[in-house]
Formats: structure tokens, C-alpha cells, sequence
């Protein structure tokens, strides 16, 4: 027991499936030590995939959890709900929480993932649109769609089609105002895209080509009588729809990561072994970029399984082990069966 109290502290930034994996492996690893797991949720690990079943009725979170509360006690992971990362001290190995208090650490997670990007021209009509992270999110955009009402996808990346596809079962009609970031993170190279375009109206996706209009330039709230939104485009045309969602990206969650002492481009710049520059601060997940040899690039890689195996990796590589990644899914959008696309990223579990 005495050496229980003795053990290293391993610190995670983030409770998504990157910060959970590692906690899960950290412990079976090295069962001494003490696991905190820092997060900006309020609520614990719940499945993100499992979001657009609150368009089906579905408003108890409880159904979203993944782990019951008992399930961190029993695996000793220290879980800190609604507090903030405000800054990382990598050469004294503490980090700082928003409400003043520092923590040490001896290793450092950071799985703090990444939040919806939103083009600099459209932040300002941000309050108008409706995002889909958080369960919260999720139920105010279920809420303020009418029933088979209108909804309006800007953008329109792999996380918003697989909305889409929900809303689309379920009885909505679904636009999307198509610009660079359709099919994102996929590339469909440009002699491909009418197809994929067909593919995606044979599913029932109304197609606006955004770039035709100049780009969309602002959303404004309906008048009277009218649909809640109108979607504006920079040739003057305006589309009225129930609700307007962002869907162009994600951008990785670091500013408290500047200063720290770890390198970051657009994410933060890890080895194979995923580990940062600083040696006692490893990354996974949607936060970091991976170096990759071939390419003589750092890359993102996305979808819950490679998210997974990054968080797994990181914690058997903070505990002595020195392995490379291998990304472990397909990455190409496909044409289905039936007509329409399929993203190996909407694969899970
Ligand atoms: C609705 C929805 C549907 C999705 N569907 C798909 C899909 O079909 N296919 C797909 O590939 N991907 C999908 N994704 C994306 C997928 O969820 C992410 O790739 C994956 O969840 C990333 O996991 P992660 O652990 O890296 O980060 P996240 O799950 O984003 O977790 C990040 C964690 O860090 C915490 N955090 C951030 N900043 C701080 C801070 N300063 N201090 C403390 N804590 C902090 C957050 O609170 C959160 O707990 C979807 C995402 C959403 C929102």
C-alpha cells in the first residue's frame, strides 16, 4: 500500500476518448500511481456519436455516458469536472487550473481535443447559428427545429453529414451550403466532386454550391411569420431555414499550451512515439499533429478509432514502452451500395 502512496502522477487535459483510453491504460499500467483526468465537460465521458439520437426524442443525458460515476472511483482516476487548463509550465511540470489553483505533474497527457473553426467573416453571427458539441448544444438545436421543419448546414464536414443523414431519416429537410470545407477531413480530388455531389442529393441533401454565391456573409434572424434564419450569400441571395449549423472543421484546443514549452504549428507537434518536445508531455487525439516520415510532414488524424489508439499508445509509451503510430482506420470517403457516401470516420466502438 505504502508504495501506492509513492507512485507518479500522470496528468490528463481532457475527458474525450483520447483522455479516457489513456486513463484506462495508464492504470492497468502502472497501478501505483495517481491518474488525474482535467476537464472543461460538465458532464463525464459521453458518446458524441450517440448526438444526433436527441433529434429522435432522446433528452435524457444519462443515455449519452459511457462510464457511470462508480466506474472512476473503482479505477482511482482523480476526475475534475468544469475546470479549465489555463497554462502549462513544462520545465517546472505543473500546470495551471482557472480557478488559481497549480497542479504537478511527473508525465502530461494533454487529450484536450479541438472545437468547431469558424471562418473569421462569420464569427460575429455566431450567436444566430447552432452548434452541436456539447449535449446542451445538441438538444437547443432539437428544440428549435420544428417538426419536419428546415435545417441549414453551413459547410458541411463529416460531423455535420452525419447529422444530416439523422435529420434526414427522421422527417427534416436538410441543406447543405456547400464551400471548401464540404467532406472535411476527407480530400475528394476535384474531378471527383461532381459525383460526390450527385451522391449526396441521392440521399435526399438539398446541394448549395456556396462558392457560386460568392460565399455566405451573414446570417440574420426571419422576420414575423417567416422561418427563424435566413442564410445570406455575398450575390445578394438570402435562403430561410428553422435553424443555421456551422460545419467547417474543427481547430485543436492549445492556447493554454503556449508558453509551455512544446512546439505547436497548427496543433501540437509530436513524435511517432507522441511524445512533445518536452519529454514529460506526450499528446493524442484531436489536439495534436503527427510526425509522418514519408510524407516529411505533421499531420492530423481523425475519427474515434485512431483517437482511441492514440490515447492507448501515449499512455503504454508514458509508461516505458516506445511504440510508433500506425494509423488504425481507412481515411477515404466512399461511394455506398445504395448510392450515397460513407465516411469509415462515422465508424465506431
Ligand atoms: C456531434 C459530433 C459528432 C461527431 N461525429 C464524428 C464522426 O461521425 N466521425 C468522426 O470522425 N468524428 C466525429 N466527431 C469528432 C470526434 O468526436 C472527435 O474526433 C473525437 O471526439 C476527438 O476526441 P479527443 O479525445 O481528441 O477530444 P474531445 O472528445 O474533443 O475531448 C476534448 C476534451 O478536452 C477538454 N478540454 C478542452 N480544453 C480544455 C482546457 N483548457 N481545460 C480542461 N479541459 C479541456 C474538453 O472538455 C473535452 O473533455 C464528432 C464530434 C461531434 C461533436
Amino acid at each position: 500500500m505504502a508504495s501506492r502512496q509513492h507512485g507518479r502522477h500522470h496528468v490528463i487535459i481532457g475527458s474525450g476518448v483520447a483522455g479516457n483510453q489513456a486513463a484506462e491504460t495508464l492504470r492497468a499500467r502502472d497501478p501505483d500511481s495517481r491518474v488525474t483526468m482535467i476537464t472543461l465537460s460538465k458532464l463525464p465521458f459521453f458518446n458524441r456519436y450517440d448526438l444526433p439520437r436527441v433529434f429522435h426524442g432522446e433528452r435524457d443525458w444519462r443515455k449519452f455516458v459511457i462510464y457511470p460515476a462508480e466506474y472512476f472511483l473503482d479505477q482511482r482516476i482523480a476526475l475534475r469536472r468544469a475546470t479549465r487548463v489555463t497554462g502549462v509550465d513544462g520545465a517546472r511540470r505543473t500546470l495551471a487550473l482557472g480557478h488559481n489553483e497549480t497542479v504537478r505533474f511527473d508525465t502530461l497527457l494533454v487529450a484536450s481535443g479541438a472545437s468547431p473553426y469558424m471562418p473569421a467573416e462569420l464569427m460575429e453571427y455566431r450567436p444566430l447559428m447552432h452548434g452541436f458539441v456539447s449535449f446542451q448544444e445538441a438538444v437547443a438545436a432539437a428544440d428549435a427545429l420544428p417538426r419536419g421543419g428546415h435545417a441549414m448546414l453551413m459547410g458541411g464536414d463529416t460531423i455535420g453529414l452525419d447529422l444530416g443523414r439523422t435529420l434526414l431519416e427522421t422527417g427534416y429537410r436538410v441543406s447543405i451550403a456547400a464551400d471548401k470545407h464540404l467532406f472535411w477531413p476527407h480530400e475528394v480530388p476535384a474531378d471527383l466532386r461532381p459525383r460526390y455531389l450527385d451522391a449526396l442529393r441521392s440521399m435526399g441533401f438539398e446541394v448549395i454550391d456556396a462558392e457560386q454565391r460568392g460565399q455566405m456573409s451573414a446570417v440574420r434572424a426571419g422576420g414575423a411569420g417567416q422561418p427563424a434564419r435566413l442564410l445570406v450569400f455575398n450575390d445578394g441571395s438570402e435562403i430561410a431555414a428553422d435553424i443555421v449549423m456551422p460545419f467547417f472543421g474543427i481547430a485543436p484546443s492549445i492556447e493554454y499550451m503556449l508558453g509551455s514549452g512544446a512546439d505547436i504549428e497548427r496543433g501540437l507537434l509530436v513524435k511517432p512515439n507522441l511524445r512533445t518536445t518536452n519529454e514529460a508531455i506526450y499528446a493524442a487525439g484531436d489536439v495534436c499533429q503527427i510526425w509522418n516520415d514519408a510524407d516529411k510532414r505533421y499531420r492530423f488524424y481523425h475519427g474515434w478509432k485512431n483517437v482511441r489508439a492514440m490515447g492507448e499508445l501515449a499512455a503504454r509509451n508514458l509508461t516505458g514502452a516506445d511504440q510508433a503510430w500506425l494509423p488504425s482506420q481507412d481515411e477515404n470517403l466512399q461511394l455506398s451500395a445504395q448510392g450515397g457516401i460513407h465516411s469509415p470516420f462515422w465508424e465506431y466502438a
